[in-house]
């Protein structure tokens, strides 16, 4: 493995036999060597010696081994040695990678500011992904996300095609600064139609070529509108609005936009719904019959099938802390 490339034995190679009694309580990683092969096995302990003793046992039983163990050792048949490890800078570089990588395919993030390591199979496979059209772009072959932008992966790492084109022709990475397209082009990463820019200016740009207020998915001021007059009129839930405009935003922005949150209009004020204010209410007869069937022997679970209300508000009724009233009349009358 790629990972344990870069290390040196802090000890000398010990036959399994004469490992010194000094490993004993030794924390730390060890490596178990075919001196026949050179295949390594490395491990960790609290306990090296131990350990090693362990392996050694472990494979002189034939009916233990397991397809694993075959793998990499067969003790009788070769000769082992071990040694502990110590590892060097360019074994903390490349776990530090292995990690990061392995990071980023786990939470499919990657840590900001990494430039992508590039070698020239990556550079030759950004070249294959575009071509060059009559206005001057390099559009790109490849698929697109949401968003119109394409990504290539180095690495198992997605990048953003244009990024990475700005990168390889101009060999700074730009961090958290964007890459503008000069020409308005998304699909395009010809060098020459690049630049780099903060935020602000790509939305400077974004304004001087007319296309302002259009997020990822075309959602418009308009269509804003149009969410929050259905949502005003009360016949429309968060979940209802979302279904209806499902192709423009998730269901956290419409949350956003009900709420003012978002495309923020001084004029709209978020209407106060009572849609769970209390759920179904229950008639004074049901109430009086429930604390009766309950007086009875019912079981709440029983109650709460019967009169098609959740466990909570039965337990409430019989206790006597929800329709307080219901009871009051009834012994008055
Ligand atoms: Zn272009």
């Amino acid at each position: 493995m790629a990972k344990y490339r870069h290390y040196e034995y802090e000890t000398e190679l010990y036959d399994l036999d004469k490992i010194p009694m000094e490993w004993k309580f030794k924390s730390g990683l060890y490596a178990l060597i075919n001196m026949s092969t050179g295949q390594r096995y490395i491990g960790s302990s609290v306990d090296v010696k131990k350990r090693i003793l362990a392996h050694k046992t472990y494979h002189s039983k034939d009916s233990l081994l397991t397809r694993q163990t075959k793998l990499y050792t067969d003790m009788r048949k070769f000769k082992f040695k071990a040694a502990i490890i110590k590892f060097t800078e360019d074994y903390l570089q490349a776990e530090e990678a292995y990690i990061n990588k392995h990071f980023k395919l786990l939470y499919n993030k990657r840590p900001v500011n990494m430039p992508p390591v590039l070698t020239d199979k990556y550079i030759s496979k950004f070249h294959t992904k575009y071509i060059k059209v009559e206005s001057g772009c390099w559009e790109t072959t490849l698929v697109r996300s949401g968003c119109g932008y394409a990504y290539l992966r180095i690495n198992s790492i997605k990048y953003l095609m244009h990024k990475l084109s700005y990168f390889i022709h101009n060999g700074e990475w730009p961090g958290n600064l964007m890459v503008r397209h000069l020409c308005n082009n998304k699909k395009c990463c010809n060098p020459d139609h690049l630049e780099l820019g903060t935020p602000r200016d790509n939305w400077n740009d974004r304004k001087q070529a007319g296309l302002k207020n259009i997020g990822c998915r075309g959602l418009t001021i308009d269509v804003v509108n149009e969410i929050r007059e259905k949502y005003l009129t009360g016949k429309y839930s968060h979940i209802t609005l979302w279904q209806e405009y499902k192709d423009y935003v998730d269901l956290s922005a419409i949350s956003a936009i009900v709420s003012n949150n978002s495309w923020h209009d001084p004029s709209y004020t978020c209407p106060k719904f009572k849609r769970n204010g209390g759920g179904k209410r229950l008639s004074n007869q049901s109430v009086l019959e429930i604390r009766k069937l309950y007086a009875e022997g019912w079981t709440k679970s029983k109650l709460s099938m019967r009169f098609k209300s959740d466990h909570g508000s039965i337990r409430d009724i019989v206790n006597n802390r929800s329709y307080k009233k219901v009871g009051v009349q009834a012994k008055e009358a």
